[in-house]
């Protein structure tokens, strides 16, 4: 390793030192830093209303952008930890449900 720069998405090279990246896992848990509610008309057929987060990665110091599990979009708060998963959320290009990742808000029990 050339230094110790994180990015998401991947990309092909650093842009610290241009060398080429390492893959490796980023974990998938952490703790929201920023979140909001999103009310206006959704694209890729997601929920209405929607909630999106700046996610603290907990494993690497790297702080990433994703979606809220649909069912905790008006309960989430910053500071909440949350974890990586996949749910059945909004269509694809050929308008077919789809798989897509989100973050989902862990309680004390998981
Ligand atoms: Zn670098």
């Amino acid at each position: 390793m050339h230094c110790d720069f994180f990015q998401f998405p991947r990309q092909e090279h650093c842009p610290g030192c241009l060398q080429s990246l390492q893959e490796r896992s980023l974990g998938g848990t952490g703790v929201i830093y920023s979140v909001t509610t999103v009310r206006v008309r959704p694209p890729l057929g997601l929920p209405q209303p929607y909630a999106v987060a700046y996610v603290d990665l907990d494993d690497v110091p790297l702080r990433v952008f994703g979606l809220i599990d649909p069912d905790q979009c008006e309960s989430v708060c910053i500071g909440d930890r949350v974890v990586l998963k996949v749910l059945p959320l909004g269509l694809n290009q050929q308008q077919q449900s789809c798989l897509r990742p989100c973050f989902h808000r862990l309680t004390n029990q998981e």
